[in-house]
This record gives structure tokens, C-alpha cells and sequence, in this order.
């Protein structure tokens, strides 16, 4: 068998390998009994309490319903941090012609690209991850389904005929009340998909977060002179924070993506050196895509911490915390190597004639897989936050471990419950659903060892889960 057939063989047989066959006689059972009956009593009181409490995510992203009826196979590629960025595993609009096209263009592109054995590979590789086959059995159980991948896909299409309906039911099931919904990243389809899906999760309350990217975006490409550029940027910039700038909403945080583009971020309020980066990226557009991508990356870095800058500030004069992309990484786009928490050190600090002005900011994914750099930096200052996603839910098993380390840094209230759900909405149910498991289950140990009591465990869990989140972005309506 050649690899290539090899790896095909591999997609086909996929339904069946992603899970045990072997059908659960006990998927009747109640989640809350089912987890309850292999734990100790204390767990037990502790998981009832936790379990039952409201949630608010504070970092996530749109869902439309372009994954209401889906396949095993694109299931796997959706649901895939390896697998989000597969377009540019190929040259620019190749994979979405192939996913869209006619046999002949698909078998076309496949022959000069072997798009086909590249889906089959990673998605193969992924079935294979313990991740999935946990999530398929939690998924059978919600879906009185049997406990294999191919059967939960096929239960998932039936509810996805009314999709809208089955998203709302896993807000629901995981008690979520409030979403902070970071808009800069919805798949291009705007304004009327964020409105149908922040309807589609009533009574869960949706707050926006704007990008600076996206605002950066309107005005990269223009002809214009930095004079122009800096004058239509700060524009943009306070329609998006006090006006109806966000997809017709105000925004209650600001989000950056810079960490993964340039690495540390000193802030940079020389317009001088902005301008003339901003000149130097212009000539540029024609070789920027030739060129390695640190390199071409630093030829607009200062450009980018300049307006950067220009956002923390305004986020501080309104108490406005500000999102940070920190660890995880969307390969192949970002650099890894960049996106270590310490980086952070001098945005946290936001020094400035020789005053440390320490606006709120955010690192995000728990710093993943850096979480102790992300709880240290948590731990030194005390306006950095914690925030969980990415780790939750995809360490699964292990955010019980996970948990104990933030929290023997990181104070209570600063920890931040998110899920970063993007794409396919299981993912803001899986995130809920274990993250008030191994909570409790971490929370217990510090009962059980004496370092909380009861009430305090309950607490620290109400902060974790919802009370943080509404404190740190001034949420007065909830
Ligand atoms: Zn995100």
C-alpha cells in the first residue's frame, strides 16, 4: 500500500475508528448521576452546587449554521485547531474551490495538490486523539445516541434540521448566561449571521469585543498618507468602543492579535517611527508575500504597535480590559515562538513618564502551553487576568491538574471561564460541561486538604464561572 492509499484508507474507515463501538448501558443514566456514582461524597456536593451555577464565557466566537448538517470528516476538520487554517496549507482559493467545485475541478486540484490525502491525514490523526473520543461518548449521552463518532454525526444532522433550536438546547444544558462574543473573527459573513446567532442563544445575553485587526483591515490596503491613515483609525477606533461601530453595537473590551506577529510588545507612541513604517509596508504589498514571514511581518511591527497603543490607551481612559492572543497558535499563519506570555510584560505595565499606568488586559488560551508563564504574569500583576479557553476543553481529562496549577498562583478573582468556541457550538457545551467538572473536582481537593472550606470552594467557583467576568468588563445590566 502506497502512503497515499494508505492515508485515504484511513479517511473511510474514520467513523469507525474515532470511538469504541461497544454500545454504554448506562448512557440512561443522568450526567450529574452518572459522574456523581464514581466520585467521593465530597466531590459529589460540591459537583451538584458548581454544576447548577450560571456561566458566562469571556472569550468565543460566532457559530453559524453552515455546520448544521455535516460529515464525520469535516466534523473533525472544523472542530480542529490543525484544521481551521487548511486553506493555506495551499496556494490562495485552491482548497475552497475544491471543496465547492464539481467532480471535475475537484478531481483536477486534487491531482496538483493532493488536497485529498492532506484532509485524510490530519483528520485521521485527530480521530485519534482522546479529545474526540471523549467527546463522543458526552456527546452520545446528550444525544441518546450510541457512543461511536458516526453515530453521533448522524444524530447531530437530525437535530441540525432544526439547528438553532439544538444550539440553544447546549446553552441551556450548561446554564450559560452571559457570552463576550470577540466579532473579528465570523467566517465573512457579518452583520446579519452575528444577529441570527446572538438571537438563536436567548436568554444568554451576548457582549461584543472588537478587533484591532479588523479595524486595521479597512484602511492597511488604502492609498492614503499615515496622516490619513492615523486620522480614519482613531475614528473607526471610538465608533467601535462608544458608538454602534460593531456590527451595529457598541463593545465592551478590545481584542489584539499582535503577540503571534512580532512577539514582544513594547507600546510605541513615536509617530515618527508609525509613519515610516507605514510608508515602508506600502512599497512593500507587492513582495510582502515572497518574503519569510517574520520578516515581513517587521516591516509593519511598528506601525502595529503604534496602533496598538493608541487602543490601550483610549481602553484605559474607559476601564475597558483589553483581550490579548497569548500561546496557542493557528498554524501555519502565526509563529509559534512568538507568543510567550512574558511578552506581555511591558503591555501590562503600559509605562509612561515614568508612571506603570496598568490598564486590564487579558492574556488569552491560559497562555496554552505555557499556562505557569500566564498564571505568573497573573500572580506579579494585579491588573493581568486568567483566562481559560483553548485549554478548556481541549486538555480535557486533564483540566482537573490544569486547574490546580492556575490556581495556586492565580488569585480567585482573576480567573476567567471561556471556551473560545469557534465554528461547530459543541464546543461552548464540552467547555461548560467539563470545565464545572474538574473545577469542582479541583476545588474539592483544596476542601478535602482544608485550604477552602465548603462555602469558600463554592465561591471561588461562582467567581471562576461568572462573577470575575462580570466585575472585570463593568457589566451592569446582569
Ligand atoms: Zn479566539
Amino acid at each position: 500500500m502506497t502512503r497515499e492509499t494508505e492515508i485515504a484508507g484511513r479517511g473511510a474507515n474514520l467513523a469507525a475508528s474515532a470511538a469504541s463501538t461497544t454500545p454504554s448501558t448506562s448512557r440512561h443514566l443522568s450526567h450529574l448521576a452518572l459522574f456523581c456514582e464514581r466520585q467521593d461524597p465530597e466531590f459529589s456536593k460540591i459537583f451538584e452546587v458548581v454544576n447548577a451555577l450560571p456561566l458566562d464565557d469571556t472569550h468565543c466566537h460566532l457559530v453559524t449554521d453552515r455546520d448544521a448538517i455535516t460529515t464525520p470528516q469535516r466534523y473533525l476538520e472544523r472542530i480542529s485547531l490543525a484544521g481551521m487554517p487548511f486553506p493555506n496549507y495551499f496556494p490562495v482559493g485552491v482548497y475552497d474551490s475544491w471543496l465547492t467545485g464539481d467532480e471535475a475541478t475537484r478531481h483536477d486540484l486534487d491531482k496538483t495538490y493532493g488536497i485529498q490525502a492532506k484532509v485524510d491525514e490530519m483528520t485521521y490523526h485527530l480521530s485519534q486523539s482522546i479529545f474526540i473520543k471523549f467527546l463522543t461518548k458526552e456527546l452520545a449521552q446528550f444525544l441518546d445516541c450510541e457512543p461511536t463518532f458516526e453515530a453521533v454525526i448522524e444524530a447531530r444532522n437530525d437535530r441540525g434540521q432544526d439547528y438553532w433550536s439544538y444550539v440553544n438546547s447546549l446553552f441551556r444544558d450548561v446554564n450559560l448566561e452571559n457570552i463576550m462574543l470577540d466579532t473579528g473573527y465570523h467566517e465573512s459573513c457579518g452583520r446579519p449571521a452575528i444577529e441570527k446567532f446572538e438571537e438563536a442563544i436567548l436568554p444568554c445575553r451576548t457582549h461584543r469585543i472588537a478587533r484591532i485587526e479588523a479595524i486595521q483591515h479597512e484602511f492597511f490596503g488604502m492609498d492614503i498618507s499615515f496622516d490619513e491613515f492615523e486620522g480614519l483609525y482613531s475614528e473607526r477606533l471610538l465608533e467601535v468602543m462608544d458608538g454602534e461601530g460593531n456590527f451595529g453595537k457598541k463593545s465592551v473590551g478590545m481584542k489584539s492579535y499582535l503577540l503571534p506577529l512580532i512577539g514582544l510588545i513594547e507600546p510605541l507612541y513615536d509617530r515618527t517611527l508609525a509613519a515610516k513604517s507605514w510608508e515602508a509596508m506600502r512599497k512593500s504589498y507587492a513582495v510582502l508575500p515572497f518574503m519569510e514571514r517574520q520578516a515581513a511581518f517587521n516591516i509593519s511591527k511598528d506601525l502595529r504597535r503604534y496602533t496598538f497603543t493608541l487602543a490601550l490607551e483610549e481602553c484605559l481612559r474607559r476601564d475597558m480590559p483589553m483581550q490579548i492572543h497569548t500561546g496557542d497558535g493557528e498554524a501555519p499563519d502565526v509563529i509559534l515562538r512568538n507568543q510567550d506570555p512574558f511578552y506581555l510584560e511591558e503591555v501590562v505595565r503600559f509605562d509612561k513618564d515614568n508612571t506603570m499606568r496598568m490598564p486590564k488586559i487579558i492574556p488569552l488560551h491560559a497562555g496554552y502551553p505555557s499556562v505557569g508563564k500566564a498564571a505568573w504574569l497573573s500572580h506579579l500583576y494585579p491588573n493581568c487576568y486568567f483566562e481559560l479557553s483553548v485549554m478548556t476543553p481541549f486538555v480535557h481529562q486533564s483540566l482537573y491538574e490544569r486547574y490546580k496549577q492556575v490556581m495556586e498562583a492565580v488569585p480567585l478573582s482573576k480567573i476567567l471561564f471561556a471556551s473560545d468556541n469557534y465554528h461547530v457550538p459543541e464546543l461552548f457545551w464540552l467547555a461548560g460541561r467539563w470545565g464545572k467538572r474538574y473545577l469542582a473536582k479541583a476545588l474539592t481537593d483544596h476542601v478535602v486538604g482544608g485550604s477552602l472550606t465548603f462555602d469558600e470552594a463554592i465561591e471561588a467557583a461562582r467567581m471562576v464561572l461568572h462573577k470575575n467576568n462580570r466585575a472585570v468588563y463593568n457589566l451592569s445590566d446582569v
